[in-house]
C-alpha cells in the first residue's frame, strides 16, 4: 500500500495529496509546522510537540481547527494506517486557500497535514566522527520581525544559512543572532561543554526552543552535569571542550570543528558521548511510561 498522507480529516495515497495552490502556506508560508520522531510506536514528547504547534498558530492568529486531543488522535493513527514503529512525523497547518493578496482574513479552512515516513539526515559516520561546521553570514531572524520561537512554514532564514553551510561543505551552519551572539543552526540547537558544564543558548537568544534542547537539559540535570543556558559567543566555541546539536531528527550529533578550527582535540568528547547514548535510552524509556 502507498504511504497514507492525512489531509484534514481524510487519508490519500502519497501521489494524490494535494492542496490547493491558493493554498496561503504556499504562497506566502503562512502556516506552522512540527517534526517528530516515534520509537517503537510512540512519539518521543507528542504534547511538548502539539503544545508547540498551538502556540506558534496562536503567535501567527492562525486557529487550528481541531482539539488537540484530537490532533493527537490524528497523529497517532497515521503512524497505525502506515504500520510504522519508528518514523519522522512531519505535522502542518496551513492558513488554507484564499485569495491572491495577503489577507488572512481571506482564506478559508486552515489545512492539517500529517506525513509519518524515513528520515536520515546525516550520514551514521558523522554520529561517530563529528561534524564539520561554519558560521553562516545570515543573521537569525530579528525577533522583533519574526521570532524564531515560531515554527512558522516560513524558513528561508535558514535556508539561506544551510546553503552557506552546503556551499563550504558542511551539513550545518551556525546562525548568530541580531546582538552577534550564538543562537543555533539552521535546524538544530546547539550545545557546548565547558570544564564540565553544559551550556546552551537561553531561549530569549532568538532561538527555536527546542524540545531536544529540553529533554537534554532535563536529562543533563539528571546525571548531575551542571547546566547553565547562557548568552554564547564565537569565542565560547572556539575555546570550548566539547560542541554538539540536537534535534527531533538529528537527535545529538557531535561537532568537531568550527569555522575550520578543531574543539578542542577534534574528537567527540567524553560528555557529549554520555548524553548521546543516554539520550537514546530516553526515547524509548519515555514510550513505556
Ligand atoms: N532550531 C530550529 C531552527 C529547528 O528547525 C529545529 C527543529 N528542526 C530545532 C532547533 C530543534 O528543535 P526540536 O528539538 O524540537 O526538533
Amino acid at each position: 500500500m502507498p504511504l497514507q498522507i492525512y489531509i484534514s480529516g481524510k487519508y490519500f495515497d502519497k501521489d494524490n495529496a494535494k492542496i490547493s495552490v491558493y493554498d496561503h502556506g504556499l504562497l506566502y508560508g503562512d502556516g506552522v509546522f512540527e517534526g517528530m520522531r516515534a520509537y517503537s510506536g510512540n512519539v518521543f514528547r507528542l504534547t511538548e510537540h502539539i503544545d508547540r504547534l498551538y502556540e506558534s498558530a496562536l503567535a501567527i492568529c492562525l486557529k487550528i481547527p481541531m482539539s488537540k486531543s484530537d490532533m493527537i488522535e490524528a497523529v497517532k493513527k497515521t503512524l497505525e494506517i502506515n504500520s510504522l514503529k519508528d518514523a519522522y512525523i512531519r505535522l502542518v497547518v496551513t492558513r488554507g486557500a484564499g485569495s491572491l493578496g495577503l489577507d488572512p482574513n481571506r482564506t478559508s479552512d486552515p489545512q492539517i497535514i500529517i506525513i509519518a515516513d524515513h528520515i536520515a539526515l546525516y550520514d551514521p559516520k558523522f554520529y561517530e566522527e563529528g561534524l564539520k561546521i561554519i558560521t553562516a553570514s545570515t543573521i537569525r531572524n530579528h525577533p522583533a520581525a519574526l521570532s524564531p520561537r515560531i515554527k512558522s512554514l516560513n524558513y528561508l532564514n535558514n535556508i539561506m544559512a544551510k546553503i552557506e553551510g552546503l556551499q563550504a561543505g558542511c551539513m550545518e551552519a551556525i546562525m548568530l543572532n541580531h546582538k552577534g551572539e550564538v543562537a543555533e543552526c539552521t535546524g538544530d540547537n546547539i550545545f557546548i561543554v565547558k570544564r564540565g558544564e553544559l551550556l546552551t543558548p537561553p531561549k530569549d537568544a532568538g532561538i527555536l526552543e527546542g524540545i531536544t534542547r529540553n529533554a537534554i537539559l532535563e536529562l543533563a540535570e539528571s546525571l548531575h552535569i551542571p547546566t547553565k543556558e547562557t548568552s554564547l559567543t564565537r569565542h565560547d566555541l572556539f575555546v570550548a571542550d566539547e560542541c554538539f546539536l540536537t534535534g527531533s531528527a538529528a537527535e545529538v550529533i557531535p561537532v568537531v570543528s568550527i569555522d575550520n578550527r578543531s574543539i578542542h582535540d577534534g574528537c567527540v568528547g567524553p560528555v557529549t558521548k554520555k548524553l548521546m547514548s543516554e539520550f537514546k535510552k530516553l526515547v524509548h524509556a519515555d514510550g513505556k511510561k
